[in-house]
């Protein structure tokens, strides 16, 4: 069997939700969209169900995953209904929902429901994407409210820059987020939240938080954060040497021969490529653990194979343990060295079985 696999720790997954719960002061929705983050979203749900206040997805076929899968809890849909013809299914299977555009409250206003909704009304605060602009948005609530049958509404908004700490344009968006509160009945519950706004931007906690990358145990904040620090990483992406090469110098390893060896070295060939997930771009230099010990990445990483340093590890041979990230490597390191993110990394992974633990 080919030796690449995920392990995910679901004690660590639980671990992180409690703390991102306590941070927050309120209720958490653990958000479980894309597959959870490529941790799977089933088995994830099902290790929170009972215990988180309600989950996040993108989208009513992931939704549906999981009331399929047994998961009683709230399960929001982050991006609202595509078309009209989700409204019964959202009513069927006992879904809340976000409105975000207009045309969605005019899609309410149309429909003849079977039962009370919950709805989470999305203002665009300055990310310019989804959610209704303020001078909107007052309207759109009144419109919901009066309908009569939309029994609990919830105001949320969606920061674009909370992973860089001191930014301006964080505090202007809670400012207008505010602003647009105070327009509203009082005692309105309120979310504001993702992971970098939770631990990083206290005045953006509110009744609801809505922790994603960091139940994985990762982040991309740009400065240190007591917060942060407490995560666990909850995936350890596996592999093994399969083949080991001594090389000489000037020799090209690799597609495209780019690079060369500066000296006599020894190449560990690793059962893992871009078709797995990993990043295709990742450069000579990107660590790698051998071993449990640190090496780097040389050569191009192909299809189902990549190359990596054994000068300096001589114990390491056919067999030997890899970790492309995990807890000893955090993907956040992997991903500044490839350009990308822990959040592209870990919920592009492809061909990679599962296992879970502990
Ligand atoms: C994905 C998403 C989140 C979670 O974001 P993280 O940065 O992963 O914590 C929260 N809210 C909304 C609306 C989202 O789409």
């Amino acid at each position: 069997m080919r030796p690449v696999q995920a392990l995910i720790d679901l004690d660590a997954l639980v671990h992180n939700y409690r703390h991102a719960r306590r941070l927050g002061g309120g209720r958490a929705l653990a958000v479980v969209k894309a597959d959870a983050y490529g941790h799977g979203a089933v088995r994830c749900a099902r290790a929170l169900d009972g215990e988180a206040d309600g989950f996040g997805v993108a989208c009513i076929e992931e939704a549906l995953e999981l009331r399929e899968a047994g998961v009683r809890s709230p399960i929001l849909l982050l991006e609202g209904f595509f078309e009209t013809a989700e409204l019964a299914l959202i009513e069927r299977h006992d879904l809340w929902t976000v409105v975000a555009s207009p045309w969605q409250v005019e899609a309410l206003e149309r429909h003849r429901p079977a039962r009370p909704w919950t709805v989470w009304l999305k203002l665009d605060t300055g990310m310019h994407r989804l959610g209704l602009p303020p001078e909107a948005y007052a309207d759109a609530w009144r419109r919901l409210q009066a309908l009569g049958w939309v029994q609990d509404m919830v105001a949320m908004t969606h920061f674009a820059r909370a992973d860089e700490l001191g930014e301006a344009r964080t505090e202007q968006q809670l400012d207008a987020f505010d602003a647009a509160l105070a327009g509203l009945p009082a005692g309105t519950a309120a979310s504001v939240a993702n992971s970098a706004g939770l631990m990083a931007w206290p005045r953006a906690r509110r009744e609801w938080v809505r922790p994603g990358l960091m139940l994985y145990g990762t982040h991309m904040l740009d400065a240190p954060c007591e917060a942060a620090a407490a995560l666990r990483p909850v995936m350890q992406l596996q592999s093994q040497v399969i083949a080991v090469r001594e090389l000489g110098p000037g020799e090209p390893i690799g597609y495209g021969g780019g690079f060369i060896t500066d000296g006599p070295t020894r190449v560990g060939v690793v059962a893992m490529g871009y078709a797995d997930g990993y990043a295709q771009y990742a450069p000579a230099g990107t660590p790698v653990l051998v071993g449990g010990a640190r090496t780097r990445l040389i050569g191009r990483v192909s299809m189902d194979m990549l190359t990596v340093d054994l000068s300096g590890h001589p114990d390491a041979g056919v067999g030997t343990p890899v970790e492309l990230w995990g807890p000893g490597l955090p993907v956040a390191e992997v991903a500044a060295h490839c350009d990308s993110s822990p959040y592209r990394l870990l919920s592009g992974l492809k061909r990679v079985r599962r296992e879970y633990g502990p």
